[in-house]
C-alpha cells in the first residue's frame, strides 16, 4: 500500500480535508496525520467524517493524545511506547487500540533514537535501529498486543536496508517502508527506489512511503511507480519510451511527455511505446502492447509487431489516442486479468 502524510496543520480542518482528498486522487492508500496537540487531535472528529481513506494519527510523547485520537475515530496510531514515560500510559494506549481493534505502528528513526540505545551502539545506526524496534516491540509484546507494524527508518539507503532486514529477520510482524528524510524530488525518489526496491524484491515490506521534500502527491506517484517497476502492482498505464537518438527525425521527447499526459488516467496496465523511429522502435518495444514510432516526419502506430497505420507528425497525437482507446476497449478483459496476476496482500497502518 502507499501511503503518504499531510504537510498542512491538522488544526485546520479545511486544508487538511482538502489535501487528503488531493493525495487520495493520485492514488495514496493510507494517510498519516501529525497530531501534537489537543486541538489537532480535536480536528480529528471535523476531519474524519470528510476523507476517504484510512488515516494514521503520529503522536510522540503524549499518550492522552493518543486516546483521543482513539476515540475521534482514527484507523491506526503511530506511537512508540517507549516514548510514553510511563507503563500505565503504555497501558491505556493499548487498551484504547484493543478497544477500537486499532493497529499500532512502531516508527523507529535514525534521528531520534532512545539515549541508552545511541550508548550501547555509538558507531553503529543500524544496530541501534534494530534494538530500539525490538525494545520497542517488547512493551507492546508484554502487554499481549501484536496488532503492530514496524519502520526503522534512516536518511541513508544502505543503513536502512540493512536494518530492514534484521527486524524482517527477528520477528513476524508487517513493515512499513521509508527512507526518511530522503531530500528533493529527484534525490529523493532515487533513494527511495533503490532502498525500498531492494527489499520489496526480497519479498520485505508491506506498506511504503517515498518522503520527499515536495509537494506529497509526488510522494504517491513515486510510490506507484516503484510497485509498478517491480511488478507489485499493475493498476496503470505503463509508458516505454526511447532516449532518442541520431536516427530520430521527429520531436520524440515532446511526443512522449504528450502521451504520458495522454495516459495518466488510465487504470488498466496497457504497456504503450513511444519510440524514436520505425527501424529499430517496434523492435525494441515488442513487449509493448500498443506503440507509435517516428519515422522521417511521420509516425506509425502499431500494436505489438504489427503496423496499424502511418499519419503525419501533426496527427500523431490524435491518431494514438484513437487507436489506445480501441486497444483499451477491445482488451479490457485481457488487461483486467493481467492485473489481477500483480501483487501481495496488503496490511493496513
Ligand atoms: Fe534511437 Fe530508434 Fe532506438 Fe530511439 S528507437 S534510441 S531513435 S535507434
Amino acid at each position: 500500500m502507499v501511503q503518504s502524510m499531510t504537510t498542512t496543520d491538522t488544526r485546520d480542518v479545511d486544508a487538511t480535508v482538502n489535501q487528503i482528498a488531493r493525495l487520495a486522487e493520485a492514488g495514496c492508500e493510507v494517510v498519516r496525520l501529525a497530531v501534537p496537540d489537543h486541538e489537532a487531535a480535536a480536528a480529528l472528529k471535523s476531519i474524519l467524517p470528510r476523507v476517504s481513506i484510512p488515516v494514521v494519527a503520529d503522536i510522540h510523547f503524549n499518550y492522552l493524545l493518543a486516546l483521543e485520537a482513539a476515540d475521534n475515530g482514527v484507523h491506526a496510531l503511530r506511537v512508540n511506547p517507549g516514548n510514553l514515560a510511563k507503563k500505565d500510559y503504555i497501558r491505556a494506549v493499548v487498551q484504547k487500540a484493543k478497544e477500537r481493534e486499532l493497529p499500532i505502528r512502531i516508527g523507529v528513526n535514525a534521528g531520534s533514537l532512545e539515549p541508552i540505545v545511541k550508548e550501547q551502539h555509538p558507531h553503529d545506526i543500524c544496530a541501534a535501529l534494530v534494538e530500539s524496534a525490538l525494545l520497542n516491540i517488547r512493551l507492546l509484546e508484554e502487554e499481549e498486543f501484536y496488532n503492530m507494524k514496524i519502520s526503522v527508518k534512516s536518511s541513508d539507503p544502505m543503513t536502512m536496508v540493512e536494518a530492514y532486514r534484521r527486524v524482517a529477520a527477528a520477528v513476524p510482524y508487517p513493515l512499513h517502508l521509508g527512507v526518511t528524510e530522503a531530500g528533493t524530488l529527484k534525490r529523493g525518489i532515487i533513494k527511495s527506489a533503490v532502498a525500498m526496491g531492494i527489499l520489496l524484491a526480497e519479498g520485505i515490506g508491506d506498506t511504503i512511503r517515498v518522503s520527499l521534500t515536495a509537494d506529497s502527491v509526488e510522494e504517491v506517484t513515486a510510490g506507484h511507480e516503484i510497485l509498478k517497476a517491480l511488478g507489485l502492482r499493475m493498476d496503470s498505464a505503463d509508458l516505454i519510451s526511447c532516449p532518442s537518438c541520431g536516427r530520430a527525425e521527429v520531436d520524440l521527447h515532446g511526443l512522449a511527455n504528450q502521451v504520458e499526459a495522454l495516459i495518466a488516467k488510465v487504470d488498466l496496465p496497457v504497456r504503450v511505446a513511444v519510440m524514436g523511429c520505425f527501424v529499430n522502435g517496434p523492435g525494441e518495444a515488442s513487449h509493448a502492447d500498443i506503440g507509435i514510432a517516428g519515422a522521417i516526419g511521420n509516425y506509425y502506430i502499431f500494436r505489438g509487431e504489427e503496423v496499424v497505420c502511418r499519419v503525419p507528425e501533426s496527427e500523431a497525437l490524435e491518431a494514438f489516442k484513437a487507436e489506445l482507446e480501441s486497444f483499451l476497449a477491445e482488451n479490457e478483459s485481457m488487461l483486467k486479468d493481467r492485473a489481477k496476476n500483480a501483487g501481495r496482500d496488503a496490511v493496513l497502518v
